[in-house]
């Protein structure tokens, strides 16, 4: 399968607010796997498609190398406590800062066959999933981190 290519930090894609999927055919779902073969090629646990140059409300999280999350027009609808973590982002190499995020999210989508989904997450997977939204409202998180270095870590999304 072929790579898409990942868009960084300065392309303009990545500063718009994405479009609501309207039509979950097999096109958006070709679409969500060729995203989810770059994520796990560049070791990333999450992708939102602005990453790719595609400007709609879709993302793809795998936190744990077990459970993926196709996301399709999510949106969160409760968020609890407030943690600081560091992290980094495929579309911002070798950065990493601390980001204020909530502990703990719920989140409403619809899933790869057009069904309505509610997860409630913590932990890393919370994390990421807010990582991801932010970039279909087309914001960085260095626009937002605190202390932000340059080095290599782990987990980019
Ligand atoms: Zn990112």
């Amino acid at each position: 399968m072929d790579l898409l290519e990942i868009k960084t930090a300065g392309d303009p894609v990545l500063k718009t607010i994405c479009t609501p999927v309207e039509k979950i055919d097999k096109r958006l779902r070709n679409l969500l796997d060729k995203m989810a073969e770059t994520m796990y090629a560049h070791e990333g646990v999450g992708i939102a498609a602005p990453q790719v140059g595609i400007s709609i409300r879709a993302a793809v999280v795998d936190v744990d190398r077990k459970t993926r999350y196709d996301l399709i027009n999510p949106v969160i609808t409760a968020r609890e406590g407030s943690i600081i973590d560091n992290e980094g982002c495929l579309s911002c190499p070798d950065l990493f800062g601390d980001v204020e995020r909530a502990e703990k999210i719920r989140v409403e989508f619809i899933n790869r066959f057009g069904k309505k989904k509610t997860l409630e997450a913590d932990g890393l997977l919370a994390r990421c999933i807010q990582h991801e939204l932010d970039h279909l409202d087309g914001k960085l998180f260095i626009d937002i981190a605190k202390n932000i270095t340059k080095g290599k870590k782990n987990s980019e999304s």
